[in-house]
């Protein structure tokens, strides 16, 4: 059975949020509810997401500002705005901005589905989320957090710990920026903690994955000015993979 796709829906209307989410499950599909842009940003950015719906009337940050912040760290997630009737002027800017698509309310489940439906169509299938690294006999449960030292101990990973290895893990081959883990891991604007905070992070995780070890293996490398990128010779198992073996 394919995964269910999980939809952001940012819309500070009650009313208007709940009728989408009921139109998305009863359509199979998950949900996440953000009733600000802030809250909507950051739920946008966590691993998983396939498309966010997006009013552009939001409280604390406006649905133009969410756009163009999740641009910046996600430039191919497909976004559709939903726009008031009549504004013209919000349509043009919004898909300049970079959304895939809009819809003007009021709007039916049926035309909303229906536009979700051909902006997923016409998505590249985003890459599998990574659920497992191995290295050695160094495990890392994604879903679980946590990283299991051969059969011995098992140290759990803090969300922070677990979302920046998944990054890394999600972009391996090259180099994170400390701004992006920053953006995707916190959700927060530039400025809001010192990019600092990342490499306390970072230090902790490498102590955790070397579990007291006289020779760890290399997971995450610094690379100087740069960032992080996950070390070489990991393996890595997509959630697809990992629910193979699973089926009959
Ligand atoms: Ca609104």
């Amino acid at each position: 059975m394919a995964k269910k796709r999980t939809v952001v829906v940012v819309e500070d209307e009650d009313a208007i949020r709940r009728g989408i989410v009921d139109a998305l499950h009863i359509s199979g599909f998950e949900t996440v509810e953000a009733a600000d842009g802030i809250t909507g940003l950051r739920e946008a950015r966590r691993s998983g997401v396939d498309l966010v719906l997006l009013d552009l009337l939001l409280p604390k940050m406006d649905g133009f500002d969410v756009l163009a912040e999740l641009r910046v760290t996600h430039p191919v997630l497909p976004v559709i705005i939903l726009t008031a009737r009549g504004s013209e002027d919000d349509r043009v800017r919004g898909l300049r901005a970079g959304a895939d698509d809009y819809v003007v309310k009021p709007f039916s489940a049926r035309e909303l589905l229906a536009r979700i439906d051909a902006v997923l169509r016409r998505t590249p299938e985003r890459p599998q989320p990574v659920v497992r690294i191995t290295g050695g006999d160094i495990v890392v449960d994604c879903a679980r957090r946590e990283v299991i030292h051969g059969d011995r101990d098992r140290v759990p990973l803090s969300e922070m710990e677990a979302e920046i290895l998944q990054r890394l893990a999600a972009h391996s081959g090259r180099v994170v920026s400390r701004e992006e883990l920053l953006a995707c891991v916190w959700g927060l604007r530039e400025g809001g903690v010192e990019t600092r905070a990342i490499d306390m992070h970072i230090t902790r995780l490498r102590q955790k994955l070397s579990g007291g070890s006289t020779e760890p293996l290399d997971w995450i490398v610094t690379v100087r000015g740069k960032g992080y990128m996950l070390g070489p010779g990991l393996q890595l198992t997509t959630e697809d993979a990992a629910a193979a073996p699973k089926s009959p």
